[in-house]
């Protein structure tokens, strides 16, 4: 008996949500990217937090307005700064290269710059081709960089652990770091009992090839870094480029974090940083009504009951020759008003050529589902075509419901009809 307890004692791993525990090389890595649940801050917000941990940042101040920015740069210059680095704050990387950073040299400098990039629409490999309106500046006092590299916390799910990254190879893309030369990016992979060892601070320290004098208080640095990511339960922290300047000096130059939303309950000062100009307005109005709504860029809309079968149905899209205009998980228990707000979501999205419906009726009943669905298209005459697949709970009547409105639904009898049939309509309606 103990022994077939222990064989039959829940896998951990198994315990996880869904979209966690779906491989990395899927279909859709973008998607599922961006479907755990994180938020986002800006950097000056992300540099505030570190400088409580002691992590050396920048002296700097944000900037919401041009008299604010030439305030902000007037006290730098006057307090010992010897330039000004104007840095737009959006919720996007690659700003450097967008134009979103400037160096300048005197307070006039600084002026034309904090001129030009506030109110810009920055472009940046993360933005989408539409960028993003810079609404802030942080304003820092220059340092001069000796060497650029880069440190990363990151959750390693392969290994269950949180993982150090570091590399010489600071202010370029990891991503591209790690195509090109992987051996160029180190990893520590840390206990959480005991956290970053000072050892493996060291490691990274030498693998970073910094001088013997700049070891110790790297060490420092790297334990601060993780100090602040767990305690504020970050799920990622990313310093590109972390720099050494030429007096010997450390700093995080720049400062990217995110946090697991399912944390932010017990942090409401990290909870208070969320900033909305800088999300997705489709997504701000889905979060009103408890819908897990994330855009993307295709044609074809998706309503689903589930994170794991909302995955499932855009891989099952993206098979069949489409391509997912939005993840969507109504939850377990849709209201009609709550499938209503979904379809006014989705249909605002004007990529969007067909709607696919995939419902399996557990907690969510599928007669309810399909009154609900009726009830607004026809309340928003929707015109463009809309394919369901639906089981479970009380199916049949949620079919007859469907056939007895008069309303053009094509109803796929598998999951694999219903997203050729989607396919279809999606084609066919570009
Ligand atoms: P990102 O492009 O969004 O990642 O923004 P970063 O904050 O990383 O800035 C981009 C680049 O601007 C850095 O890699 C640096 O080369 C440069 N930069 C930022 N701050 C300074 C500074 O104070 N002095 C100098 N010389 N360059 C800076
Ligand atoms: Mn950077």
């Amino acid at each position: 008996m103990k022994s077939r307890q222990a064989h039959t004692a829940p896998d951990p791993r198994n315990l996880v949500p869904h979209s966690e525990t779906i491989p990395d090389r899927g279909i859709f890595p973008a998607a599922r990217e961006r479907i755990s649940a994180f938020m986002k801050i800006h950097e000056y917000q992300a540099k505030a937090i570190l400088a409580k941990y002691g992590v050396p940042v920048p002296r700097g101040e944000v900037a919401n307005t041009l008299p604010e920015a030439v305030e902000a740069a007037r006290t730098l210059l006057a307090n010992g700064a010897t330039g000004i680095v104007v840095k737009a704050q959006i919720h996007a990387g690659g700003r450097g290269k967008g134009g979103g950073v400037k160096v300048a040299r005197n307070l006039t400098d600084a002026e034309t710059a904090a001129k030009n990039i506030l109110g810009m629409q920055l472009v940046t490999h993360q933005t989408g081709p539409a960028g993003q309106k810079v609404q802030r500046l942080l304003i820092e006092e220059t340092a001069t960089i000796d060497r650029e590299l880069y440190l990363g916390i990151v959750l390693d799910r392969a290994v269950g652990k949180y993982v150090f990254m570091a590399s010489q190879a600071g202010g370029m893309e990891i991503e591209e770091v790690a195509a090109k030369d992987p051996n160029a990016i180190v990893r520590e992979v840390i206990d959480p009992a005991i956290g970053l060892a000072a050892y493996q601070g060291r490691k990274l320290a030498f693998a970073l090839g910094l001088k013997p004098t700049q070891v110790n208080p790297a060490v420092a640095f790297f334990q601060s870094l993780y100090k602040a990511f767990v305690e504020s339960d970050a799920s990622l922290l990313e310093i590109n480029p972390f720099i050494t300047t030429k007096d010997d000096k450390l700093f995080a130059l720049d400062a990217k974090m995110t946090f697991d939303d399912n944390a932010l309950f017990r942090h409401p000062e990290v909870k208070a940083l969320r900033d909305v100009a800088e999300e997705d307005p489709l997504e701000v109005e889905a979060s009103k009504y408890s819908l897990n709504y994330i855009k993307l860029d295709g044609s074809i809309a998706c309503m689903v009951n589930g994170a794991g079968l909302a995955m499932a149905t855009m891989d099952i899209i993206q098979y069949a020759g489409g391509s997912p205009a939005n993840f969507l998980d109504v939850g377990g228990g849709a209201t009609q008003e709550q499938i209503e707000h979904a379809f006014e979501i989705l249909l605002s999205d004007k990529n969007v050529k067909a709607i696919f419906i995939n419902i399996f009726g557990g907690i969510l009943r599928v007669d309810r589902l399909a009154t609900g669905v009726v009830a607004a298209a026809r309340k928003l005459s929707v015109t463009i075509p809309i394919v369901l697949r639906l089981e479970g709970t009380n199916v049949e009547e949620g079919r007859k419901i469907l056939q007895e409105s008069g309303l053009n639904f094509q109803v796929g009898a598998t999951m694999k009809e219903a997203a050729d049939l989607v396919v279809a309509a999606a084609k066919a309606g570009a």
